[in-house]
């Protein structure tokens, strides 16, 4: 948006303010994300913000109805915030590039693109900096280092003006990342996150659950990033990576028709993860969520089915950190023991 000569007014990162202003504003009902999501907007009404830009959907999850939602909550609350709303493109990119024109009327088609792609380059340079992140966090000797760097990272990520400077930004905190002090290990345990796409997206909705499984000595891969549903959902599958077709196909014996949100991708990604034998899945999904509630009651067959332990968690503004934990570690240990029973030679140096 910078690119197109807006002004971008970034909300503080989320809090437990956030949360509080976010519980006192929405439905008690709503799942997590719109809480946070009405939170994040009235932190960025006080810092100056006057126009929000949010995504539109469709499908059984009320993600579809959040942007009017939002609008008319903040405006009862007398914040004057105009709502931008861009609903799914489902006809490539093009579609979606010209609902971003309409925004900016003045914006040449050749600054858009250019922005578009800018901004999609830094996206991917995140997530695959984020999944040397994952690799690193169980075998660092001193934890927390990796996080450091890549919280480092994104500053400089942030500061990048153009590719050039993003790819020096990205080859450094790479570089960085490579030369961390780790433990030999022979194997550590593989666990693959998944779930509803917000909470797997934003660490302070899922209360830090990748860092804590890494700390505990678990690599996570999470079914969906950044850059997936980008392009997915904006760029219309054009590039190659992960396709919800295929998490459709692996669904279909246990989920076969559409449940809203990233219910199929769930059970999809957790039959994935299986075959690539992994050694555990955790399943996350903000309290209420109809499309993860959906995906809970079918994933118990898929994981007896392939053989994988699941773990279901929800979350919301009253998930104990202490309870999570506790949840976490009794996980860890149990697939621990599973594997020490069919495969000797995991041990911990
Ligand atoms: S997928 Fe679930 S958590 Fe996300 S908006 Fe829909 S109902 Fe809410």
């Amino acid at each position: 948006m910078e690119q197109l000569g807006f002004t971008v007014i970034m909300p503080p990162p989320t809090s437990k303010r956030t949360i509080s202003l976010g519980v006192a504003h929405s439905p008690e009902f709503a799942c997590l994300p719109i809480k946070i999501c009405i939170g994040n907007l009235i932190e960025a009404h006080e810092l100056g913000a006057d126009t929000f830009l949010m995504a539109g959907g469709v499908g059984p999850c009320r993600f579809g109805l959040y942007a009017q939602l939002e609008k008319e909550i903040l405006e009862d609350a007398g914040l004057g915030y105009k709502a931008l709303i861009i609903e799914p493109p489902g006809q490539g990119p093009w579609q979606f590039l010209k609902q971003i024109k309409k925004i900016g009327t003045s914006v040449s088609w050749m600054q858009l693109v250019r922005g578009f792609h800018f901004s999609y380059q830094k996206i991917c340079i995140i997530d695959e900096l984020e999944k040397l992140v994952q690799q690193i966090r169980p075998r660092e000797r001193i934890k927390g280092t990796a996080d450091k760097i890549f919280t480092y990272a994104l500053k400089t990520f942030d500061q990048a003006k153009n590719y050039h400077e993003l790819c020096d930004a990205y080859g450094l905190a790479r570089q960085k990342l490579l030369h961390i002090p780790q433990w030999e290990y022979t194997k550590v345990l593989k666990i693959g996150v998944v779930g509803e796409i917000y909470t797997l997206l934003e660490p302070f909705a899922s209360m830090d659950i990748e860092r804590k499984l890494g700390a505990l000595g678990a690599e996570v891969t999470r079914s969906i990033y950044l850059s997936d549903w980008v392009r997915e959902h904006l760029l219309g599958g054009l590039l190659p990576g992960i396709s919800h077709n295929m998490y459709h196909k692996l669904a279909s014996p246990f989920l076969n028709h559409f449940v809203g949100g990233h219910g199929i991708e769930s059970v999809g990604a957790s039959v994935n993860f299986a075959k690539a034998g992994y050694d555990g899945i955790v399943h996350i999904a903000p309290f209420t969520c109809m499309p993860e509630i959906v995906a809970h009651t079918v994933l118990p067959r898929a994981s007896k089915h392939c053989n994988i332990p699941v773990m279901t968690i929800y979350v919301d503004e009253q998930t104990g950190q202490a309870g999570l934990n506790t949840r976490l570690e009794a996980f860890l240990d149990l697939l621990r023991d599973k594997k020490n029973f069919l495969d000797r030679d995991i041990t911990m140096c």
